[in-house]
Formats: structure tokens, C-alpha cells, sequence
């Protein structure tokens, strides 16, 4: 047992105190600093939570002013920091807890305590104070910018370089610790593939490397999958597929989907209560680079330098988002004719007399192996969110509103990428992909600019997969000092998008023996756009909140027709099966609500605990949930942590 923790300094008293000129304290412009003034006596730092710092020796008293290891390890600062990763659901961390340490372990160098910058956290803040928000939690007041850092004139350091990969991180990590860190740095063809392996085998319980084929030069198109059974499809588990630098100069997207691999991974195996939630319910394929002939290209002229154009085109100079087949011109043509089917649209003989790229054939095939239910093309030259079609609907229009029979959905969707995007959200209209302000950042592919032969179009087209287009930003080869913010930008995007996959309903259509029922049809009353069940029998269709009429036919079977609502908040999809029974065996059959059996006709949520629920304000001066997490500190409870 430690012994009790001796007289801490309650917030109250740290906030109301500005005593004198304490060295370490020192509230910005309150006292001239002088190296002098933050000479210490440097120890070995050996605070468990903060093992993984870039330094490894500190000073006491700490810049809050404790004086041993024990005060700081039973302070209530401290056991924040040990769960804040639990408490933020993983968001902002390791970062937020690197910080912290800055402030609650000072780096101790030549006999001087430095502080972190004040820049770094006024970044962080930024970023994190929505995580802090969903939790009603007030922002820790150690971390507070204009007090405990400092500015570089003052010789301030980057408690977050190791993130940011100025360092050599495999050497830089004590063995065994968790891979949370990611390099935020460009990655070539070699380093993503080495990464990509390292993560899988690491996670090799969850995760898998394979390629879908080559480039035109020969290299592999290499996914990283993760999923509870990696390799195969589980039945009724959705699959999304994310896919990056189609475009060969436009890398973001390729660099975010390498971090999220790393990502995901790392927090499956910290315990992330959602992301362990979403590998155990969906198979997320990450496709981190469709075009990497194009990215050598534009990587050999650099960060910054690259033009607007070079390496756009895969090796044989084809642009890969102009090279699908067009079936949105054989859809409105369809579209035109009552009774005619305008989905699942089969590719023309003529498409294969011109060039299709490698890369396109292998994306085809991929397509054509796997039920994907969602999917994500990352590109960057702008911010903006895109959804399909792309091309108008009157060839001759450049840009006119030319929305699918799923409109609302498609634009669910791409609000779920764009509403918690920070940059996407800004109000400023001199901002990048300020033109999309009044929109809310999210556009109709044709109503931006029409173009034939793109990716989306023929996903929504020809497969049951519905797929929006982002635009991550207005530099399409962003300097490397970049990336993290970036990353920080559009992780959140990222995992609500894949989440979206569970909107809707999702089951199995049977025979009446139970035997699984393949290339079923699923309709939705009003929705000109059939989805078609996998070989297992088990379909996805993605549906926005309402009530909604569904019907399910396969050929020699009568149709069966139900009636869903979808609430506006879902975790997971509800489950709606289908008997279809022979044909002339009886009427068509109705069944409004449930059906005996137990197959459910409404999709419930079991466990419907509403997305927001943890984030609701606490009323009546109840404590929030994590308000156990410090009931043990008896009178040093961080009641700076409570906003009400
Ligand atoms: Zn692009």
C-alpha cells in the first residue's frame, strides 16, 4: 500500500492562487523567467503512465508542484492520465496523455526543466475539446496552453515529436509496449507494404494482408483487411472497403488509411470498447493505394512540388476514375422505361475493345468477390464530400443535380463524413472548399462537375455497394508537418462513415426449408434500386430513418412484403428475414409487423442505448458516469473535471 497522499493543492486552491513568483509556476507574464529560475535536479523518471515519453529523466517539484513520485502517482491529474484512453474511447490519445506527462513529469535536461509548447497544446485543444464535450467533461486545467507551456523563443520542446516521426520509433519503444504509435509521415510503395504486413501480423488474430492484383508495373494492390474471422465472410456481417490514392498525386487519403490500419489495430488490442464494438461486427477492407505506379510519379517530385497533374494517371496514362465502365448512361436510358429493371446493370461488350487498366480489372473483380455494403474513395484537390451520380444526367450539362433513386441515403452518408470533420464544418467561406460552405460540405457528384467512367457510379450500378467520393483537402501532396493534422481531421470521419454500414436492415432470405436463397431481390417501395442477396442468402440494405415497405422475390418464389421503421439512431442493423415460398403454392403474402416464427418484421434495437446517450448533460446534480473512476480520492476528487 502507498502511503496516503500527502496535501495535494485542490483546484480550488491552484486556481485561485497566483503566488508570487514561484519559478515553476509562473502563470504566463506573471514572473520574467530566467534560466536560472527553472534549474532543477534532474532524476530518472519512472511514472508507469508515462513510460513512453521521448525523454526519460524529469525534476520534482512538478510544474503543479509535487514534490515525490508518490505525490504525482496519487493525484488525481495522474489517474486521469492512466484512463483518460478509457474515457475518450481512445480519441486524441496517445497524444493527450504525452501532454499531460509534459506537464505532470517536466522533461529534466542539464540541470533545467523544459517545458512543452504552447502551440502543440493549443492544437491539441482544438482537437480534443469535442471528446471532452461528448463526455461532458470540462478541459483539465493542467493542460491549460497559457500557463504550463511555453513558447519556442523560450526554448520550448514538442512533447508529440515522436508522433509526428522525428524519431525512429521502433528503437524509440521500449519493447512490449502496445504499437499505439503511428509515423505520421509519407510512405513509400516498400514502407506501406512493410507496415501493412508488420500491422497484420501483429493483429493476426483480426487482421490479413492480400492483393487483388497488380499495377500496370507490377506491383501488388495490397489491402489490409480486419475483421473477428479475417479471410472469409461471415454470415450477415457487412463489409466496407476504403480506398486511397486512385489518383496517384493525390496522397492523403493513401497516408490516412495506412493510420487507420495502425489504428485500429492498436486500439483493438488496448481494449477501444468501440473500435473492439466495430471489428467484431463489419469486415473493413483498406485498399491504402489503388494507383501506386501514379504516386511514385508524383512522390519523385516531392511534397510541395508536385504539380497539379503529375502521377494522376496510372502507368499507362489512364485516368482510373475515368476508366470504369459507363453504366449511369445505360441507367437513365433504363430509368426512362416503367417496369424495367435499372439495377445491378451488366458492363457492355464494348467497354473491354478500349484500355482497362489493371488496377480497374482488379478493383472489378474484388468488387465481384465480395458483398461490399459501403465504400469510400479518398481523393484530395478540395474539401468536400461527393456522392453519386457523377454523371448528369443530361450529357450535355456540365453540372446538374443528378441524384439516385437513394438520394437520402447517399446523403446520409456523406454527412456522417462531413458533419464531424472540423475543417468541413468551419464557417469561414476564404477556406479551403469554401464554395460547398452553404452545403454543408457535401455535394452531388454531376451537380460539382459531370464526368463519365468513375468508380462510384458503377459501384451503385453494377453491385449492391453504395460509394461516396472525399475530398480530404486542397493540397493534393501536403508536406509531411501536415499529415497529422490531417490524420486527427478525418479519423473520426472515417470510423462514423464505416459505422453507417449498420443503418438499415440487414437478414436472410430462405426457402421454406431454410435453405439460403442467393441473387434474391430486396425492394424498397420508392426506391427504383434493388439490392440482391450474397451466395450465404444474407442481404444489407441501407435505409434511412421511417417507415418503409420491403419486399423480397427471387424467380419461382412468391414475393413476401413487410413493412420496417428505421429510428433515427441505430447501432446495428435490423434483422428482417424472408421465407419465400414456392410459387402457386398460395397468395401473396402480407405481413405487416412481426411475423410468428420469430422472425422478426420490425428491426428493434435490442440494446437501443442511443448513440448520444453518454453524451447527454447530467441533470440534478447527479455525477456523470467517469465520476467513478475518481470516487477512491476521497477529498482530492478532480472536481475541475465537472462542468455543472
Ligand atoms: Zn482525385
Amino acid at each position: 500500500m502507498r502511503p496516503p497522499p500527502p496535501l495535494l493543492l485542490t483546484m480550488l486552491v491552484l486556481a485561485a492562487a497566483r503566488p508570487g513568483c514561484e519559478p515553476a509556476w509562473d502563470p504566463e507574464g506573471a514572473c520574467s523567467r530566467s534560466v536560472a529560475a527553472d534549474s532543477a535536479t534532474c532524476v530518472d523518471l519512472q511514472l508507469q503512465t508515462c513510460s513512453d515519453v521521448t525523454y526519460n529523466r524529469t525534476a520534482f517539484p512538478t510544474l503543479l508542484q509535487h514534490r515525490t513520485r508518490a505525490a504525482v502517482e496519487s493525484s488525481s491529474e495522474y489517474i486521469l492520465l492512466s484512463v483518460l484512453h478509457h474515457l475518450l474511447e481512445g480519441q486524441c490519445n496517445p497524444d493527450l496523455r504525452l501532454l499531460g506527462c509534459a506537464v505532470l513529469a517536466p522533461r529534466c535536461e542539464g540541470g533545467r526543466v523544459r517545458r512543452p509548447c504552447r502551440h502543440v497544446c493549443g492544437a491539441l485543444r482544438e482537437a480534443c475539446q469535442p471528446a471532452f464535450d461528448a463526455i461532458d467533461m470540462a478541459w483539465p486545467y493542467f493542460l491549460d496552453c497559457g500557463r504550463y507551456f511555453s513558447g519556442p523563443e523560450e526554448g520550448c520542446y514538442d512533447p508529440l515529436e515522436k508522433l509526428r516521426g522525428g524519431l525512429d520509433i521502433e528503437e524509440a519503444l521500449p519493447s512490449g509496449y502496445p504499437p499505439t504509435f503511428i509515423q505520421f509521415t509519407h510512405h513509400s510503395y516498400a514502407q506501406m507494404v512493410r507496415v501493412l504486413r508488420r500491422t497484420a501480423a501483429r493483429c493476426a488474430h483480426i487482421s490479413k494482408t492480400y492483393s487483388i492484383g497488380r499495377s500496370f508495373d507490377g506491383r501488388d494492390l495490397l489491402v489490409i483487411e480486419f475483421s473477428s474471422r479475417p479471410g472469409q465472410h461471415e454470415l450477415m456481417e457487412p463489409e466496407v472497403k476504403l480506398i486511397g490514392n486512385i489518383h496517384g498525386n493525390e496522397v492523403a487519403g493513401r497516408e490516412m488509411l495506412i493510420y487507420l490500419a495502425q489504428y485500429l489495430c492498436s486500439e483493438y488490442l488496448l481494449g477501444n470498447p468501440r473500435i473492439q464494438r466495430l471489428l467484431n461486427t463489419t469486415r473493413i477492407h483498406l485498399l491504402p493505394s489503388m494507383n501506386p505506379d501514379g504516386y511514385e510519379v508524383a512522390a519523385a517530385e516531392g511534397a510541395g512540388y508536385n504539380g497539379w497533374t503529375s502521377g494522376r494517371q496510372n502507368a499507362q496514362n489512364l485516368d482510373l476514375n475515368r476508366n470504369f465502365p459507363d453504366l449511369t448512361s445505360e441507367y437513365y436510358r433504363l430509368a426512362s422505361v416503367r417496369g424495367v429493371r435499372s439495377d445491378h446493370i451488366a458492363i457492355p461488350q464494348h467497354y473491354w475493345w478500349g484500355k482497362v487498366a489493371p488496377e480497374t480489372k482488379a478493383v472489378m473483380k474484388w468488387m465481384r468477390a465480395i458483398p461490399f455494403v459501403l465504400s469510400a474513395s479518398l481523393h484530395g484537390g478540395d474539401l468536400v464530400v461527393s456522392y453519386p451520380f457523377d454523371f448528369s444526367k443530361h450529357p450535355q450539362e456540365e453540372k446538374m443535380f443528378s441524384p439516385t433513386p437513394d438520394e437520402k441515403m447517399f446523403k446520409l452518408l456523406a454527412r456522417a463524413y462531413a458533419d464531424v470533420h472540423p475543417m468541413m464544418m468551419d464557417r469561414s467561406e476564404n477556406r479551403c472548399g469554401g464554395n460547398f460552405l452553404k452545403r454543408g460540405s457535401i455535394i452531388n457528384g454531376a451537380d460539382w462537375y459531370s464526368f463519365t467512367g468513375g468508380m462510384s457510379d458503377f459501384n451503385y450500378l453494377h453491385s449492391n455497394c453504395f460509394e461516396i467520393t472525399v475530398e480530404l483537402g486542397c493540397v493534393k501532396f501536403p508536406p509531411e508537418e501536415a499529415l497529422y493534422t490531417i490524420w486527427q481531421h478525418n479519423k473520426e470521419p472515417l470510423l462514423n462513415f464505416v459505422e453507417m454500414v449498420h443503418r438499415g436492415i440487414k437478414g436472410m432470405v430462405m426457402d421454406k426449408f431454410g435453405k439460403p436463397v442467393k441473387n434474391a431481390r430486396i425492394l424498397v417501395k420508392g426506391i427504383r434500386h434493388a439490392i440482391t442477396t450474397a451466395p450465404d442468402g444474407d442481404y444489407w440494405r441501407l435505409l434511412p430513418p421511417g417507415a418503409h415497405i420491403v419486399i423480397a422475390q427471387a424467380p419461382g418464389y412468391s414475393r413476401v412484403i413487410k413493412k420496417v421503421i428505421i429510428p433515427s439512431r441505430m447501432k446495428r442493423a435490423g434483422r428482417v428475414d424472408f421465407i419465400l415460398q414456392p410459387l402457386r403454392t398460395g397468395p401473396q403474402k402480407f405481413l405487416p409487423g412481426s411475423r410468428r416464427g420469430g422472425l422478426g418484421g420490425e428491426p428493434q434495437e435490442p440494446d437501443q442505448e442511443p448513440l448520444g446517450a453518454r453524451r447527454q448533460p447530467t441533470t440534478g446534480g447527479s455525477k456523470p458516469w467517469w465520476w467513478s473512476y475518481f470516487t477512491s480520492l476521497g477529498q482530492h476528487q478532480p472536481r475541475w473535471l465537472l462542468k455543472y
